[in-house]
């Protein structure tokens, strides 16, 4: 899967180190450690963090651990962590504590943030709660992040920039349903784009149903590429820059 990636052109792959809980949390680390430096590889690195419906299992051990996690220099962010009142699981008050708590330890390690937000269909009350959090927690450590797999409307991605986020698309933006999305998309200026698989869900169009991996991502970059009126090329290298200008210590070439 990551030779398909490199050979598809993908540069860097940013794996995300949530497990199905925080007993898991440093599988994508070990990720890292496994296949960095082999050649035909793209360069790999890590997230640490405890999603929204595992908070119920952010307890003192949990923490600590996601604490020395992002020690690693090989774990260059701090998520998915958010909100999620899409699906039942944590109770909203038990993710918010959650969110909060690693909020602290991703400030305290320098860590910029990957967010998950996803509301329950057809309102906002998780993107308001999220704003809340983040604005009396979060911006004043200027370290930024990630709004990972963005579903939300413009007034959702104003906020983000205001924030000084990057926006991040997955593979849902190729689906014919999306043009709504697809709008926002073509309104976020090009220095604050990235694009993503959220693999294993969300293969884009043509491999629509399949799982996901990052060497399908090509075609969501060629949407948004579309959507901005520039060549896959200049995505690419502007996707390339944003990440780096995020995380400074992951070097690439913006060919790549
Ligand atoms: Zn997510």
């Amino acid at each position: 899967m990551l030779r398909r990636a490199h050979d598809a052109g993908v540069g860097a792959v940013l794996s995300i180190g949530i497990g199905e809980g925080p007993a898991e949390m440093h599988h994508a680390r070990d990720l890292c450690r496994q296949f960095n430096g082999q050649p035909g590889m793209p360069r790999l690195c890590a997230s640490a963090g405890i999603y929204p419906h595992s908070t119920t299992e952010a307890n003192h051990g949990a923490l600590v651990k996601l604490d020395q996690l992002l020690r690693d220099p090989l774990v260059i962010a701090c998520g998915e962590i958010g909100l999620d009142y899409f699906h039942e699981g944590a109770p909203h008050d038990v993710q918010r504590d959650g969110l909060i708590r690693q909020l602290e330890i991703a400030a305290a390690r320098k860590k910029p943030i990957l967010i998950h937000c996803r509301p329950k269909d057809n309102t906002v009350d998780a993107w308001d709660d999220l704003f809340t959090v983040v604005e009396e927690h979060w911006a004043r450590t200027a370290l930024g992040g990630v709004m990972h797999c963005f579903g939300g409307g413009w007034e959702q991605a104003q906020r983000s920039l205001d924030l000084g986020f990057l926006i991040s698309f997955a593979g849902n933006i190729t689906y014919p349903k999306a043009q709504p999305l697809r709008d926002v998309a073509a309104r976020v200026p090009l220095n604050s784009i990235l694009v993503e698989t959220d693999a294993p869900w969300l293969a884009p169009a043509a491999n629509r149903g399949k799982r996901n991996e990052p060497s399908m991502m090509v075609e969501t970059a060629a949407v948004l590429a579309g959507l901005h009126k520039i060549s896959p090329g200049e995505i690419a290298s502007a996707t390339t820059q944003n990440f780096c200008r995020l995380f400074p210590a992951v070097s690439l070439n913006a060919s790549e």
